[in-house]
């Protein structure tokens, strides 16, 4: 409450904003101008602030198939506390804003399954210069690696973006996500600016592989290809 009364009260500007957010307990945080390529529902808000929480050391979780299954959804309910704390400041001081949840089942008719189709949190992060797409499809943090849940936040406030986009992968010849994945989905292939997804991973072999373990452990997860990822350690 002494964080939310001291944002709400003084002016908005990046280095505040950013500041704010560390200290509810984010690891990463970068405003990202987003106007370029933002479906049109959305083109009214340019910036996306993007924000992180990173995984626990690998050394104490337990591994096995899943192994950010079981503090994955802890991590995502302090994200939501942080999104409601800073959208609730922006808004006050009369701004637009759209928090996008951490997660979201991507097939209801819901109004934000629609906006996680419209807009994946990993095209903010790349805008706010925090990483780049990996082979693995997910996003590598420049200092967390893949392990980290991320949230976003669209707005209309008069914030500037704070780095430069990433536009091309930072992977080069490293392929341990390629050797480690179970179903063999991952294509070996650099992303950049323009790569779509499908073009780096075989969805179907994917969702095959989590499926067996829902079907073997009760969740529809896999995550080999997060734990073996040598960026960030
Ligand atoms: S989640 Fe598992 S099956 Fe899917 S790409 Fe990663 S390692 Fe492969
Ligand atoms: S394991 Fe290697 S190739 Fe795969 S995402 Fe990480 S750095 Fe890129």
């Amino acid at each position: 409450m002494v964080f939310e009364a001291a944002f709400l009260s003084s002016s908005l500007d990046n280095v505040k904003l950013k500041k704010r957010i560390l200290e509810l307990g984010a690891h990463e945080v970068g405003i990202g101008d987003v106007s370029v390529g933002i479906a049109p529902e959305l083109s009214h808000m340019p910036l996306a602030i993007s924000l992180a929480i990173q995984h626990p050391s690998p050394h104490s979780q337990n591994k096995g198939a899943y192994p950010y299954a079981h503090f994955s959804m802890t991590i995502d309910r302090r994200l939501l506390e942080i999104q409601r704390i800073i959208t609730r400041g922006i808004r006050r001081q009369g701004w637009r804003v759209l928090p996008i949840p951490p997660d979201s089942c991507r097939h209801e008719s819901t109004f934000i399954s629609r906006i996680f189709n419209l807009f994946p949190h990993k095209t903010a992060a790349t805008c706010a210069g925090l990483g780049w797409i990996g082979k693995s499809g997910l996003l590598i943090s420049y200092r967390f690696g893949p392990r980290l849940n991320w949230a976003t936040i669209l707005t209309n406030a008069p914030l500037k973006a704070s780095n430069k986009p990433v536009k091309k992968s930072f992977c080069d010849q490293c392929t341990c996500c390629v050797e480690a994945c179970p179903a063999k989905a991952i294509k070996n292939n650099n992303w950049e600016y323009t790569t779509s997804y499908r073009t780096m991973i075989d969805v179907d072999k994917c969702a095959s592989e989590l499926q067996k373990n829902r079907k073997r452990y009760g969740q529809y997860a896999c995550g080999i290809c997060m734990l073996v990822c040598p960026k960030g350690h």
